[in-house]
C-alpha cells in the first residue's frame, strides 16, 4: 500500500505491520525482556479466541476483597460490554505466562510484592517495547491487581497513571476459558506446594 507522502516526509514514522506476524527478531527481544522480568512464555493468538463473560464481573463484585480498592479493578474497570467493544476493535493478541510457588499466594510481604511488581514492570515495558516497533495500538491486560503502590490511592488519583492498567479478570475475561480456548494448560493449583501460572495478554492490532 502506498504510504501518504506527508507521512514519508516524517523520517521517525515507525512501519505499521498488520497481520504480517511478528518477525523472529523481535519475538527474540520480547522473550529476553520477558525472561528478565519473570515470564517465560509468549503466545500470538487471535483476539476472537478471548471469552468476555458477565459472570467474571460478578464474580469481582461479589466475593473478591480487591472490588473498589484499585484502579484496575472494577467499578475503576470497563464494564462487560465496553470491554467487548474495546476487544472488537482488535484482531491480535500476545498471551504472557510466569510462574510463581503457590505458597507466596497467600501472603502480604515483601518478597510476594517484589515478585508481583516486576512482572507488573514486564508487561508494561514490553508494551512499551511493540508500541516503539510499530503496534500503535498495544495495550496490556495484567494479571493480579497493581502492586505498585503498597496501598492503592483508589478513589484518589493514581500515583503512577503511565503504568496504570487493568487486570485482566476486570476486563470480564474468563481466563480459564480462554486458555482452553487457545489449547493451553488451565490447570487450577489446589494446595500450597504446586506452582502456578499466571498470565498477562497484550492487545496488539
Ligand atoms: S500505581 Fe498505585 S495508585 Fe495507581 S493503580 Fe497501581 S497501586 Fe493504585
Amino acid at each position: 500500500m502506498k504510504c501518504d507522502p506527508a507521512l514519508e516526509l516524517r523520517s521517525n514514522v515507525v512501519e505499521f505491520r498488520n497481520c504480517g506476524g511478528i518477525s523472529s527478531t523481535l519475538m527474540a527481544r520480547l522473550h529476553k525482556k520477558c525472561q528478565e522480568h519473570g515470564i517465560s512464555a509468549i503466545l500470538p493468538f487471535p483476539v476472537e479466541k478471548i471469552i468476555v463473560k458477565n459472570w467474571v464481573n460478578m464474580k469481582c463484585r461479589y466475593g473478591c476483597s480487591k472490588y473498589g480498592t484499585s484502579w484496575c479493578c472494577p467499578p475503576a474497570t470497563p464494564e462487560p460490554e465496553k470491554a467487548r467493544a474495546i476487544l472488537s476493535e482488535y484482531t491480535t493478541a500476545l498471551l504472557l505466562t510466569g510462574h510463581r510457588q503457590c505458597a507466596d499466594f497467600y501472603l502480604d510481604n515483601c518478597r510476594k510484592r517484589t515478585g508481583m511488581v516486576r512482572y507488573w514492570k514486564g508487561i508494561i515495558s514490553t508494551e512499551r517495547l511493540l508500541f516503539l516497533e510499530g503496534y500503535y495500538k498495544a495495550f496490556a491486560l495484567v494479571s493480579g491487581v497493581c502492586s505498585l503502590c503498597k496501598k492503592c490511592a483508589y478513589p484518589d488519583p493514581c500515583r503512577f497513571p503511565q503504568e496504570k492498567r487493568p487486570m485482566i479478570e476486570s476486563f470480564s475475561i474468563d481466563v480459564i476459558g480462554t486458555l482452553r480456548n487457545l489449547g493451553a494448560t488451565s490447570h487450577v493449583a489446589v494446595n500450597t506446594g504446586e506452582a502456578f501460572n499466571y498470565h498477562g495478554i497484550i492487545l496488539l492490532e
